[in-house]
């Protein structure tokens, strides 16, 4: 019997069945995704993006190109609300649309709590598709003044950020910008200490300065204050904050986790709605949380596209296995990249050209498809 598998966001957990939309066809039933955009970032090269190394072209996926070719419908748009009774999903335009199984790939996004409304220059770091924007606004304002940009976070995208924006703008002579890290009480927490500091002397050897005193409770356009009182004078900022996963799930009652994330179980399938799957920085995984990096949601892609089939086949599903530990490797801005795995930790041009490499494979692979 045919049925209607919706897939939302064209995330990088969804790439695999993006790529096999026909084999749904074939099988006699139909396909919709539904996404903001026309085309899917890969955040891995995002920073890289602002820096100039990539063009946009370089790092994208065309989404609704690859969707529409296999025969499946694309809905320009983002889903606000699920309800999960009526096996429905809403769209921002008020649009509803039904589903007999459906996958959220949605991603998260960077609270902007600490940001009074209206401000100026403020660029969150996702979506990805922000750092073009913040590229051509510094681009604009570098040539006028010796400006000073700061990025609001302590992580690894505020380390990355950091770097591919001093690349950016480096060449600019005396309007060479100050660049500053606002990074709470500690710069790269959640990294091994070896890892944090060749980051960090990497950052300070090009003049960026590393703040960690104190979080940023509020943000006015040209400045930053501290939860301590202290402010400070500011052109632009990046928020380079934890994500948190997209609110559609808690506003729709579904389960979710602590984070808010869709709350799945072994088959990245929901707990209370067996036809609802999910993978990427959306979901609580709630056999062991994960870290919201895209290594998971590849790692989760051959699984969701193989449970899709068998929900809608009512054949078996296959549980997913986050796998042990991931390669982490950071992309310095400056031909350079920083290294982790397990416990081995170097830096230089050679953890560069790995990155380079495994993220020029990755995007390449699934832009294949808008060839054949
Ligand atoms: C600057 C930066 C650099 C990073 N670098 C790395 C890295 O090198 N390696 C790594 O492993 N991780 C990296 N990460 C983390 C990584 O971005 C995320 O873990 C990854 O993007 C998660 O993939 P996803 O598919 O869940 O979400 P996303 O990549 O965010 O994709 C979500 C998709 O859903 C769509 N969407 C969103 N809301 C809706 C809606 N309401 N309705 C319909 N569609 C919607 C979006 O348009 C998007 O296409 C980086 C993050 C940032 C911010």
């Amino acid at each position: 019997m045919e049925k209607h598998l919706v897939l939302v966001g064209g995330g990088h957990a969804h790439m695999v069945t993006l790529a096999n939309l026909h084999d749904f066809i074939e099988k006699g039933h139909q396909v919709t995704v539904i996404g903001p955009s026309p085309y899917h970032y890969y955040s891995g090269m995002g920073p890289g993006m602002l820096g100039k190394m990539y063009a946009p072209e370089d790092i994208r996926f065309a989404t609704r190109y690859v969707v529409e070719k296999q025969g499946a419908a694309f809905i320009l748009g983002k889903v606000v609300r699920v309800d999960p009774e009526a096996k429905t999903v809403i769209l921002e335009s008020g649009e509803a649309v039904s589903y007999d199984v459906i996958s959220f790939n949605t991603g998260s996004y960077v609270p902007r709590s600490i940001v009074n409304d209206g401000e100026k220059d403020v660029f969150s770091v996702k979506p990805i598709e922000n750092l073009m924007d913040a590229q051509s606004r510094i681009l604009e304002l570098v040539p006028r003044k010796k400006i000073t940009i700061s990025i609001i976070g302590g992580g690894p995208s505020a380390a990355e950020i950091a770097g591919n924006v001093w690349r950016l703008t480096r060449d600019h002579g005396p309007n060479t910008p100050k660049i500053q890290i606002f990074a709470g009480k500690k710069f790269l927490s959640h990294v091994p200490n070896t890892m944090q500091s060749k980051v960090a002397i990497s950052l300070k050897k090009r003049g960026i300065k590393i703040l960690e005193k104190d979080y940023v409770k509020d943000i006015k356009t040209g400045q930053i204050t501290l939860e301590s009182g202290q402010r400070y004078d500011t052109d632009f900022i990046f928020l380079a904050l934890g994500v948190k996963p997209s609110p559609i799930f808690k506003k729709s009652n579904l389960p979710t986790g602590p984070d808010n994330g869709l709350r799945v179980n072994k088959y990245l399938q929901c707990t209370a709605y067996p036809e609802i799957f999910g993978g990427g920085d959306c979901i609580y995984f709630e056999d062991r949380p994960l870290d919201k990096v895209g290594v998971y949601a590849v790692r989760q892609n051959p699984v969701l596209y193989r449970n899709l089939m068998a929900s809608l086949e009512e054949t078996v599903l296959q549980p997913f296995d986050p796998g042990g530990d991931y390669l982490l490797i950071f992309n310095m801005g400056d031909d350079t990249g920083i290294l982790r795995k397990k416990r081995l930790v170097f830096g230089g041009r050679l953890a560069f050209l790995i990155k380079d490499h495994i993220d020029r494979k990755f995007i390449r692979k699934f832009q294949a498809m808008e060839q054949t």
